[in-house]
């Protein structure tokens, strides 16, 4: 399944496969420039296992819930890292109310929780809310692993 992307420019709704998704790609109808994706995705399952596999660049998710605090206090830091790591690293969110079996999978109890994947593999875990420099670090290593 391809994540939909809105062109900025014209509105026109782009299928971006997975692997694409940190490339810079073109609008289908204009041929404008589709910018890297620079924000956080939220992701069901399905989703989830498409970029994780596919993507080229390390993948950082952050599991969370919306009546958790430090989930929204981690949510800047979560949208800086997509937009410091624009073209070098995919983020992701989970809403682990509605994605309970994905978060079960990665035995996420505290959030919120971070995840770092690279090639489709888990590099990095860590439940709490830390700095958008901390979460740039982790992907440098798993760009390095
Ligand atoms: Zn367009």
């Amino acid at each position: 399944m391809p994540l939909i992307r809105t062109c900025p420019h014209c509105g026109q709704k782009n299928r971006v496969p997975a692997e694409r998704l940190a490339d810079t790609g073109r609008c289908g109808s204009f041929k404008n420039e589709l910018a890297p994706l620079s924000e956080p995705v939220a992701v069901d399952t399905t989703l989830f296992d498409e970029i994780v596999q596919n993507a080229r660049v390390p993948v950082l998710v952050d599991f969370w819930a919306e009546w958790c605090g430090p989930c929204h206090m981690a949510a800047p830091e979560v949208k800086q890292t997509a937009a410091n790591s624009a073209g070098r690293a995919l983020v992701l969110k989970v809403d682990t109310e509605q994605n309970p079996q994905l978060a079960a999978r990665y035995n996420v109890r505290g959030i919120p929780n971070f995840a770092v994947f690279s090639s489709g593999k888990l590099v990095t875990q860590q439940a709490g809310v830390v700095g958008h420099l901390q979460m740039a670090h982790w992907l440098d290593q798993a760009r390095s692993s």
